[in-house]
């Protein structure tokens, strides 16, 4: 914890402004610079953590290695930094207030008042210092979520500026993202709303070291100097943020608008830059593709994109690498009717994870409509349960196979409840979660993709392919290609040979995906989309 570099990211005016990227950019600037960085997010909501949120009210719930189920911002983390993050990197209020009120109860307290100042904010601190112990780090960038003023995120503020106030100064940094709107009628951009938020942060005894302006384009002289005289950074510390059609290319934008070289200053580190040309170079084959293609993503979360993120996301690492533009079209599987006629002429399908029985039978029918017209399809966990139920229906002829997520009565449960999860109740942080080994058959498609024999991804479901019909699947040709090497007989590959490509993973390979190391499946799947 001694000499650990605090980076503290605060967000003013809105909400939805980008911290989190501005967090992974400048841990990216940080390792470029051979500093190790460990990002962490504090969250206000009082849920324990976001695994029981839907994701069309909260976006996508991100899977970790150690199987804790945070925010899409540790998606971004992982993808820009390359690196397994922890579950006990995301502080929420429910934690925090969750292991104060155990301590109280244990008598930890005994004789004392519980209090938010000190004990809700040392409980934080502690926290936070444990994780700088832990993971001998050099910059630990803790990324405060919602807006400055919101009352659930006023005890993160606190133990902010209380870690400010005892660590040397050149140990802290405070970068404050804020929104400065163009204003149409007097073509200005006008910086009141960020003066305001300023403000309001110096009420709560934080002052802001470097400001991060999110316009729709870059911040003019003007309008840095108005900033910098109004909240009392150098102009140099006010950082333009604007809107880009790749988030890739956020840290090129910031690192050019000196943001790499204001945070190393204000923490008074030396290791010189090496560059991010890689980087660069993966962000202009995103800019300049020379070839497209067209995948539909089957689900029932369609209205909100932020609910798929991560698969997105593994889409456009594939799209850089393979310089192939990507236009991506969301299908929701509900009606039924309408799913053949949408698909239309799309070169790939996926079939997202997903729950409960709204959109199954529309996600069946776009399985068998692919397999039997040769259409390039990958399935994602309920993808796979839902693939090997048209399967069992249309190939198997067990007409009216299900999984018993969807029908608890059918006569053929494909698809069941893992034994383990049967007696469970509790629905926080109970599914079967996070990395798990998967060992692959010689000769599959899926050794060809991974070019391993074993493979560690992530996982987040109840129910799993019934080994009652794992023979009668395999005889009429549905290649049961991997399996947990843990667990007795958990399906985690399936595939079918004379087929483009015919593949689904119980396992989520798109959380491992990274801008700079994508998934396997993904570009194996893409290629074959393009026609590769
Ligand atoms: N609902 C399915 C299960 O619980 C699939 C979950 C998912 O797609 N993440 O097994």
């Amino acid at each position: 914890m001694q000499g650990t570099k605090w980076v503290f990211i605060t967000g003013g005016v809105l909400s939805g402004l980008g911290k989190g990227l501005v967090s992974a950019s400048i841990g990216r600037f940080l390792q470029s610079r051979n500093y190790k960085v460990v990002p962490v997010k504090c969250d206000g909501y009082l849920n324990v953590d976001p695994g029981t949120m839907n994701p069309i009210e909260h976006g996508e719930v991100f899977v970790l290695e150690d199987g804790g189920e945070v925010d899409m911002d540790f998606g971004h983390y992982e993808r820009f930094l390359g690196t397994e993050t922890k579950f006990d990197w995301n502080l929420t209020s429910g934690k925090i207030f969750q292991s104060v009120i155990e301590k109280e109860r244990s008598g930890d307290y005994l004789g004392k008042t519980v209090q938010m100042i000190p004990h809700v904010t040392d409980e934080i601190r502690h926290r936070l210092e444990d994780i700088a112990d832990n993971e001998d780090t050099d910059v630990v960038l803790v990324e405060i979520g919602g807006t400055v003023g919101d009352l659930e995120n006023m005890i993160f503020l606190e133990a902010a500026r209380q870690m400010r106030l005892d660590l040397p100064e050149e140990n802290t940094c405070l970068v404050h993202v804020t929104l400065v709107p163009w204003l149409e009628s007097v073509g200005e951009q006008k910086t009141k709303p960020t003066q305001h938020s300023v403000k309001e942060l110096d009420s709560l005894g934080l002052e802001a070291d470097i400001i991060v302006g999110r316009a729709d384009m870059e911040l003019k002289k003007k309008t840095k100097e108005k900033i910098s005289l109004f909240c009392n950074v150098p102009e140099d510390n006010v950082v333009s943020n604007p809107d880009v059609e790749e988030v890739y290319k956020i840290p090129l934008n910031l690192k050019k608008d000196g943001l790499d070289r204001t945070v190393v200053d204000n923490l008074n580190l030396t290791n010189n830059a090496t560059d991010m040309e890689r980087w660069g170079e993966l962000v202009e084959n995103l800019e300049n593709p020379t070839r497209k293609v067209d995948i539909a993503i089957c689900g029932k979360y369609t209205s909100l994109e932020d609910s798929y993120v991560s698969i997105l996301e593994s889409l456009k690492h594939c799209s850089a690498h393979l310089e192939c533009r990507i236009n991506h079209r969301f299908i929701d599987t509900t009606d039924i009717e309408e799913t053949e006629k949408l698909l239309g002429d799309a070169d790939g399908v996926i079939i997202p994870g997903g729950f409960g029985r709204r959109g199954a039978e529309g996600k069946i029918e776009v399985a068998r409509h692919c397999r039997e017209n040769k259409i390039p399809i990958l399935g994602l966990c309920y993808g796979l349960q839902l693939m090997v139920t048209e399967f069992a229906r249309n190939k198997c002829g067990l007409g009216d196979a299900n999984s018993t997520e969807v029908d608890e009565d059918t006569e053929h449960p494909v698809v069941d409840l893992i034994p383990e999860q049967k007696d469970v109740e509790a629905k926080g942080g109970t599914m079967r979660l996070g990395g798990e080994s998967t060992e692959i058959e010689e000769g599959s498609m899926a050794k060809d993709i991974y070019n391993k024999n074993e493979v560690k991804e992530r996982f987040r479901h109840r129910y799993e392919v019934n080994p009652e019909y794992h023979d009668i699947l395999r005889e009429h040709g549905l290649r049961l290609s991997g399996f947990s090497k843990k667990e007795d007989n958990i399906v985690q590959i399936v595939e079918m040979d004379n087929h483009p490509f015919y593949l689904a993973t119980q396992f989520h390979p798109e959380f491992k995906s990274t801008f700079e190391d994508p998934s396997p499946v993904f570009i194996e799947f893409v290629k074959s989309c393009i026609g590769d």
